[in-house]
């Protein structure tokens, strides 16, 4: 064997790097989570950062070596742990499911196949099985794991354009025009599938929202009359568990009584919300969801898990063999068999990883009362912000939140677009001065700085601080 060849594959340089990269991240754990890390976030120009990495790939002497490499990764990264990392719905990883993903990564057994993809296989529909009865479903439940929770509401909604249009569009392609109706606040990912199966933006019947945000249910009925005079063919309604700009729960139960009534799909989007399925105390918010014909959870929110863990269910276990209905002769013998372990009949991946020991780790080891404890933790600090926000005249939020994304803004100015503009200048000082990191969002033409707090290392010191440093920069403390 090649020299270069012996050394990518030998199991004792394997050893020796994995031991001193456990050593590596475990002192980032312990560095960020403390917040001793001084900057959560230390964002560079994309140019400079593109040409440091291109350079690198240049042997010369300024190349990284050994750790040193990791080490720059590491410093160069965002802190997902830093405890004052509170923006995007991405979670800080339990260890335990990276070092999961890194037995994934070795392996490298895909699952397209049950023969490559034996144990990923079997454990994605024990998951699949947890999770629907979490949901309120029965044992006649199945699914799948994808890549993401844009992928699942995708792969849903193809299952639902089989199962309920009229024509055989997978066989003839569109002959009418087909529409889904959706609240204007749901995920964009939502319209983007609409578009991406022809339906065009006439496909997409956008329903109103309330003042804090959820899909008017009420309005359901009359928008659906003016669709069908339209010649409209709809055939789902999508509800938002929780919807993303501001965290905001459309009411499940009521969707689900219109879908029954007028035969529809009724998709729930829960890539956000759908985890507090494990919290007793918080699974009131997705009251109804067990009405629902399919279901996407993303693991990689509020589960604690790496990115990209997301399952898609299905009430009828039936309907998750209609998404796609080719033959691929050289995988599987028949399309038509619903074989549950040939994972690639129903997935858009053709090779996929075995995502699932991410997730299916960490049940193992520590049982749902993690997933409780870690909900319950975030929701219970969540309640406490939005009480300081309410408190403290210089603050004001979007609406009371219901979840753990929390949108808020200071107000000092008469002028509306001067606030704007003050907010938008706050969040930009906060991410290159990386003290904290938040995003911001825009809401019916305000802007508004957007937390997550998704970090079960965040406390309420931290959110002191928080406050305290946007007045400061506000020009208000
Ligand atoms: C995050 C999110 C998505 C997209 O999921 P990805 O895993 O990022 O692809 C879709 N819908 C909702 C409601 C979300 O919060």
């Amino acid at each position: 064997m090649n020299e270069l060849l012996k050394a990518a594959y030998h199991p004792e340089n394997f050893r020796e790097t994995g031991h001193q990269l456990i050593d590596l991240l475990a002192n980032h754990l312990a560095f960020a989570q403390s917040g001793q890390r001084a900057q959560t976030i230390n964002l560079p120009n994309p140019d400079t950062e593109f040409e440091f990495w291109q350079s690198q790939l240049q042997p010369s002497s300024d190349q990284l070596a050994g750790m040193d490499f990791f080490q720059e990764v590491l410093n160069r990264a965002i802190a997902v742990h830093h405890p004052h990392y509170m923006g995007h719905q991405v979670c800080s990883v339990a260890p335990d499911a990276a070092l999961a993903a890194l037995v994934d990564s070795l392996l490298n057994n895909g699952g397209a196949v049950f023969e490559m993809g034996i144990v990923g296989t079997a454990m994605e529909r024990a998951i699949i099985k947890k999770l629907a009865q979490k949901i309120g479903f029965d044992d006649g439940a199945e699914g799948i794991l994808t890549s993401g929770g844009t992928l699942a509401n995708m792969t849903a909604l193809l299952a639902a354009r089989q199962l309920k249009a009229k024509d055989h569009v997978w066989e003839k392609g569109q002959q009418s025009p087909l529409a889904l109706m959706v609240s204007e606040e749901a995920h964009y990912c939502v319209d983007r599938a609409a578009r991406i199966m022809g339906w065009g933006s006439e496909g997409i019947i956008k329903i109103p929202a309330d003042d804090r945000f959820r899909m008017r249910t009420d309005l359901l009925e009359s928008y659906y009359e003016q669709a069908l005079a339209a010649g409209k063919e709809v055939i789902a309604v999508v509800g938002s568990a929780c919807s993303t700009s501001t965290g905001s729960f459309d009411d499940l139960s009521a969707i689900g009584r219109f879908c029954q009534k007028h035969q529809l799909w009724f998709h729930a989007d829960g890539a956000h919300g759908g985890a507090f399925v494990f919290s007793e105390r918080y699974r009131h918010l997705l009251d109804g969801i067990a009405m629902a014909d399919s279901v996407v959870t993303d693991f990689h929110k509020m589960m604690m898990t790496p990115s990209i863990t997301t399952a898609l269910v299905f009430k009828n276990g039936r309907h998750s063999y209609q998404t796609f209905a080719q033959k691929a002769h050289y995988l599987w013998n028949s399309q038509t068999d619903q074989e549950w372990y040939n994972m690639g009949k129903r997935t858009f991946e053709c090779t996929k990883s075995m995502m699932v020991i991410k997730i299916y780790r960490l049940m193992h080891q520590y049982g749902d009362a993690l997933f409780e404890a870690y909900l319950d933790q975030i929701m219970a600090l969540s309640q406490r912000f939005a009480q300081m926000l309410d408190e403290h005249p210089a603050f004001e939020m979007a609406c009371p939140p219901q979840c753990n994304i929390i949108c808020f803004r200071v107000h000092p100015h008469e002028d509306e677009a001067q606030n704007d503009a003050l907010n938008q200048a706050i969040r930009q000082a906060l991410l290159e001065e990386g003290s904290f990191y938040i995003v911001q969002t825009n809401i019916r033409g305000r802007h508004y700085l957007r937390t997550t707090l998704i970090n079960p290392n965040t406390n309420e010191q931290h959110l002191i601080g928080l406050m305290g440093r946007i007045e400061q920069l506000a020009g208000i403390a």
